[in-house]
């Protein structure tokens, strides 16, 4: 027989290729348990579990040194415990040229014995500047009869933001896209430990308010809109930073907020008024709270806003009853920046600052953020005196406050942390947060696969967000505002420094176009795009900060879309990159686009994750972890309710949304299969078991986030169309697939009753993954 020759195999070789292809397909088969996670696959389920284990030392362990010392404390001391000043109350200068000023300091922490000081002013110090500061506070308050230490605080929202080279990852939605808890773990445990090098023990940080407002200027500091999600991401923060032991040099304790409905305001404006009921509180707003304090979170910081006409500093039955009763906080509540003042200034609750004292304390404010006088420690010395405010409240602020400064070690070393081999921005932490960017990334159209770009393509880069570290960072970064250019460290690329580095500068044309909010040289950004092979646009939003932040129209500022219009009359292909805190609303320049990547604010790295993703180095794998909306009146989110109109079958709306929650692409695809549900009725304790099997079908190695959603078809509570439960995060290689398994608990299938209990209720439950549908019975 002519042809090729078959080679004849022993015995011995048959059974080593059994083993080798049995092998092979059993890696390629290999099922993802919920218990487990390795090689870059994230189960959030397992991710949770691991993570529910506190940090210690327990506040039990302190309990008789914390009474020993109360016992000792005259009541103005103890009153100084619960007043927490700003920076500017012990120096002299701004920004760097801040100076200890030494009769400032000793009125603070000898005369007033204030428990705490906080913040920068105005910029960034270096390492060093921050040991020597927090060096001279401690040092003043040895000097004192009882020698408390002094609990330094600051906001640390994407990385150590307020030292000078510390790492700042993406900012906490671009980590939520990521919908990979590890990413944001590995952030944290490297924002504490550079945070504590500075002297500094807290962190005003995670945000876990719920992202359910897309105008609120402070969405990209929380998780985004959904419970589960932000949940995940919550508890990941705090393990973070909190660790397994607080008392450690690379820990610090974290503090939850804003508690809580801040981020629900009905205008969308900071710090304004909210109505929210409570079965909805609890169904949305307050599970993100209840897990990171399960997680062992020792600090809450509580909303500036009001929520049903009662401001949060004084919700006595939010802070009393729901967050220490239900929900069992071990450590101790903080008011934010003034808002005890605020009490009379904006809420016009109390015509007296004194009265507004008064109410704060007696409804659960253990330390108030002043920040800048002494009017709370006078007038709640004076509200005790006369009786107003009874001793025992006092004391058990000040035993909270007394048992997280044990916990950390302060009593030990209040400069624990400074010695440590933490190196302050160094190229592995820095790597990590190339990681995360990369992994934000969310690619939301790929017209013909327009991208990845070739790198031999000549690019036009153009748009208000293209060379500025600015809108890569957005608020807290360096500065409140994060908008002073000077701030930032030079050797991080923009994203056109990316794009010239990755294909060389020859190839790359440079045109601004517009400001943030105004036309420039449109004209000449059209001549240049006629020119090139492709176009990419960086539009958004420029950078801001709390009320600053507020607007009054979502959509994206007139003069980007213009110049989005006049490039896409050359007809060159479009690839829009927003770098923005908010889904501004992009409409009219969606259809004509050929590609759009969603990067958020994806920090210092960002410029070079962003051209990763454009010329393919990196396939995209982030996920909207917000609804992108598509109509200005018409904000809503994933899990609502069925609208008049809508159709019920396909769930679709009039006014669908531009993007969906949970939607992102690849330059891969990956194909879902054999969803099973078991058993079909399950009762009791029992657990429901999901299995799918997800295939690249594609060309290219890549991730996916599997998304399990789950909707109970009728309860006594209208139900929302369906919610996030499960997720997991997996990478396949082309060619690949795996069984990805899940367990549903009763708890996943309850939902707040009308009596504002949580309840599960027996009913047809449909489990959603990959465009599958399962239904099963719940008696
Ligand atoms: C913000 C808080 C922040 C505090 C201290 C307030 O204005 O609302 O989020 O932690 O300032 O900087």
């Amino acid at each position: 027989m002519l042809g090729k020759e078959t080679p004849v195999q022993t015995p011995l070789q048959k059974l080593y290729k059994i083993v080798i292809v049995s092998l092979a397909c059993f890696c390629l088969m290999q099922p993802l348990g919920a218990d487990e996670s390795s090689g870059g696959i994230v189960d959030s389920q397992s991710f949770l579990q691991r993570s529910l284990a506190p940090a210690g030392p327990p506040a039990g362990k302190y309990a008789s040194a914390v009474e020993t010392l109360l016992g000792q404390m005259t009541l103005k001391e103890k009153i100084g415990q619960m007043t927490q000043l700003e920076i500017g109350m012990v120096t002299d200068g701004m920004g760097p040229d801040i100076r200890i000023n030494a009769e400032k300091l000793r009125k603070a922490v000898t005369e007033y014995g204030v428990g705490s000081i906080l913040n920068v002013n105005d910029q960034a110090l270096t390492t060093q500047r921050w040991q020597e500061t927090v060096r001279a506070i401690q040092e003043e308050a040895k000097k004192t009869r009882l020698k408390i230490p002094v609990l330094y605080g600051i906001d640390t929202i994407h990385g150590a933001n307020y030292i000078a080279e510390a790492t700042l990852f993406p900012q906490p939605l671009a980590m939520a896209a990521t919908w990979n808890p590890e990413l944001m773990l590995r952030g944290s445990q490297i924002a504490a430990a550079e945070t504590r090098k500075a002297g500094i023990p807290w962190a005003f940080s995670p945000v876990l308010d719920a992202g359910r407002q897309p105008l609120w200027a402070r969405l990209w500091e929380t998780f985004g809109e959904d419970t589960y999600l932000a949940t995940v991401m919550g508890v990941a923060t705090v393990r973070g930073y909190e660790g397994s032991d607080l008392t450690s040099p690379v820990n610090v304790a974290a503090s939850l907020k804003h508690y809580v409905g801040y981020s629900y305001p009905t205008t969308g404006g900071d710090r304004s008024p909210a109505l929210i009921p409570e079965i909805t509180l609890r169904e949305y707003f307050l599970p993100t709270f209840a897990a990171a304090l399960k997680a062992g979170a020792h600090t809450v910081m509580v909303n500036s806003g009001e929520v049903n006409g009662i401001p949060g500093h004084v919700n006595g039955f939010l802070l009393k009853h729901v967050l220490w009763e239900e929900m069992g906080l071990q450590g101790f509540v903080v008011s934010d920046w003034g808002d005890i003042k605020d009490l009379v200034r904006r809420h016009h609750i109390a015509a007296t600052e004194k009265e507004a004292t008064r109410l704060a304390v007696l409804a659960g404010i253990d330390m108030s953020m002043v920040p800048s006088d002494y009017s709370f420690s006078d007038l709640l010395l004076q509200l005790v005196q006369e009786g107003k405010v009874p001793v025992s409240r006092i004391d058990e602020a000040v035993r909270r406050i007394l048992t997280v400064k044990y916990q950390l070690g302060l009593f030990d070393d209040p400069l624990r942390g400074i010695n440590s081999n933490t190196v302050i921005g160094s190229k592995e932490s820095r790597q990590a947060s190339l990681e995360a960017a990369r992994e934000s990334i969310t690619l939301l159209k790929n017209e013909n696969s327009t991208l990845p770009l070739s790198k031999t393509a000549r690019v036009l880069v153009t748009g208000p967000n293209a060379d500025s570290l600015i809108p890569l960072n957005n608020g807290w970064s360096y500065t409140w505002q994060g908008d002073r250019a000077s701030a930032y460290p030079k050797d991080h690329a923009t994203i056109l420094k990316a794009i010239q580095e990755k294909i060389g500068a020859g190839l790359v044309t440079y045109v601004p176009g517009t400001t943030t909010d105004h036309e420039m040289d449109i004209a000449k950004a059209a001549d240049a795009a006629a020119k090139a092979d492709a176009v990419v646009v960086c539009i958004g939003e420029w950078a801001y900060a709390e009320t600053p932040g507020n607007i009054v129209d979502i959509s994206l500022p007139d003069a980007q879309l213009a110049l989005v219009h006049k490039l896409e009359e050359t007809k060159k292909p479009v690839i829009l990159v927003l770098t923005e805190g908010r889904p501004r609303l992009i409409r009219t320049i969606v259809d004509p686009a050929k590609a759009i990547v969603m990067a958020y604010n994806p920090s210092n790295e960002g410029g070079v994750a962003i051209a990763d993703v454009l010329f393919g180095d990196v396939n995209p794998s982030g996920k909207l972890p917000i609804t992108y909306p598509r109509w200005p009146n018409h904000l809503f989110t994933y899990d609502h309710k069925v609208f008049a109109g809508e159709d019920e079958e396909k769930g679709k709306l009039q006014g669908e949304p531009q993007f969906e929650f949970g939607f992102g692409l690849s330059y891969t695809s990956f194909a879902y299969s054999d969803l099973h549900v078991s058993p079909a009725i399950g009762s009791g304790n029992g657990t429901i078991h999901v299995d799918v099997t997800v295939k690249n079908t594609g060309a290219r190695e890549g991730k996916e986030v599997v998304e399990l959603y789950l909707n109970e078809k009728d309860a006594s509570v209208t139900p929302p169309l369906k919610r996030l439960k499960r997720f997991a995060k997996i990478s396949l290689k082309p060619g690949e697939s795996r069984r990805v398994a899940f367990q549903l608990t009763p708890d996943d299938l309850s939902f707040i009753g009308a009596d504002n209990k949580r309840v599960v209720e027996p009913g047809t439950f449909d489990v959603a993954i990959g465009g599958l549908k399962q239904s099963f019975e719940w008696k």
